[in-house]
């Protein structure tokens, strides 16, 4: 039985209290990509235009002069880079670009792009003035990617005709497009291909009291009656991911609707989001198996990415991709050179003493 699957008392020892499902439950639920089943994009909450577009206050006023720029000069804006981790919008302002643009948009993606000769045919048949959304544009093959250099850069693609020794490349002129790419890992873009953008954004995780504009704006297009502490209290366990905000609203609209509740208040949001073991800091059992794990096996570390997986059962991969970043970005935990460890804010959480010199929250 690993860590997960327990609970520790206050010594940090383990007692059993196995539940495999709740595990995949209550990780799915903070997961900040679509989970099975879920649009990429919510039609029914996205955003439309830019001014429905919460918060991000300073990435939407310069995108609106870029935007309203290139309006007033009747020209297809530079390419556009949206970059940040998922769930924040991405997609999201890459469909509002061409809504205020007023123009149709092409959406594809890194991975559906196998071939250079693919991504040809979507770009021969681009209208003038038309948005290609290019998603994890970071994962197009290499040839796609220098295809796409010059058709951004000079309006063209070379179409090969024939094959072998008697092959001939014929330049094929390209109505003016722009092209939105969205990645999570700008760092593995080659720079050749971000020196073609002319506008990048980055997206950064959204402040409690704009998580909490945002759940009161999904809850009046839901037809959901909340109360402002009960959005503020949903805003604070939502990792300040709109994604994991807008299911976690769903979840507690279940919850309303099943106890007859027709106003969703602070209570409603604490039970159903205990149920689900999402906890007030936006923790869920993964995360308190890490803590548990660093602070009860390990004396608050340092521990390897290795060891802290295996104690809690769970591949390094996830407990890097999935668990990590959020409790160092919360200040749970440090990575040192020697390893991961728990901070006083840990500790703390977890109810338990710290030893004397834990590290200190920043
Ligand atoms: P990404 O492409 O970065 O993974 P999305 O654009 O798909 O993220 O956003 C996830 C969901 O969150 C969308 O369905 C949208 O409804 C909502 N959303 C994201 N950002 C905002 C925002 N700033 N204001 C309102 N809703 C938002």
């Amino acid at each position: 039985m690993s860590l997960y699957e327990s609970e520790l008392d206050a010594n940090g020892a383990g007692t059993v209290q196995s539940n495999a499902d709740a595990r995949e439950e209550s990780l799915r639920m903070v997961s900040a990509s679509p989970i099975n089943g879920e649009p990429v994009s919510d039609e029914e909450l996205r955003p439309s235009g830019l001014d429905e577009f919460i918060g991000q206050p300073r990435l939407k006023a310069q995108m609106k002069l870029f935007l309203n720029a290139a309006i007033k000069r009747g020209v297809a804006p530079d390419h556009i880079l949206l970059a940040g981790p998922p769930g924040l919008g991405k997609t999201t302002l890459a469909m509002i670009v061409a809504h205020e643009l007023e123009t149709p948009i092409r959406i594809t993606s890194g991975p559906a792009i196998q071939h250079a000769g693919d991504l040809a045919s979507i770009l021969s048949s681009l209208e003038e003035g038309e948005v290609l959304f290019i998603d994890e544009i970071h994962r197009l093959p290499r040839p796609a990617e220098e295809l796409l250099y010059i058709a951004m850069e000079d309006f063209r693609v070379d179409v090969v005709v024939g094959k072998g020794p008697g092959a001939s490349s014929i330049p094929l002129t390209l109505p003016r497009f722009t092209v939105v790419g969205a990645t999570t890992r700008e760092g593995m873009l080659p720079s050749p291909l971000r020196a073609r953008f002319g506008f990048t954004a980055h997206l950064d995780f959204y402040p409690r009291d704009e998580m909490r504009r945002l759940i009161l704006r999904s809850a009046t297009v839901l037809g959901v009656s909340i109360d402002e502490d009960a959005a503020d209290q949903l805003a604070r366990r939502s990792r300040g991911t709109p994604r994991i905000a807008n299911r976690l609203l769903r979840r507690v609209r279940d919850w309303a609707v099943v106890h007859d509740l027709d106003h969703v208040d602070i209570d409603a949001v604490t039970q159903a989001l205990d149920l689900y073991q999402i906890d007030t800091e936006g923790l869920d059992r993964l995360d308190m198996a890490v803590l548990k794990a660093i602070c009860g096996s390990f004396n608050g570390g340092p521990v390897g990415l290795n060891n802290l997986a295996a104690m809690v059962g769970e591949e390094s991969e996830t407990v890097e991709t999935v668990c990590e970043p959020y409790l160092v970005r919360e200040g749970f935990m440090v990575r040192t050179p020697k390893g991961r460890v728990a901070t006083l804010k840990a500790w703390r959480h977890l109810n338990l003493r710290p030893p004397e010199g834990a590290e200190p929250s920043f």
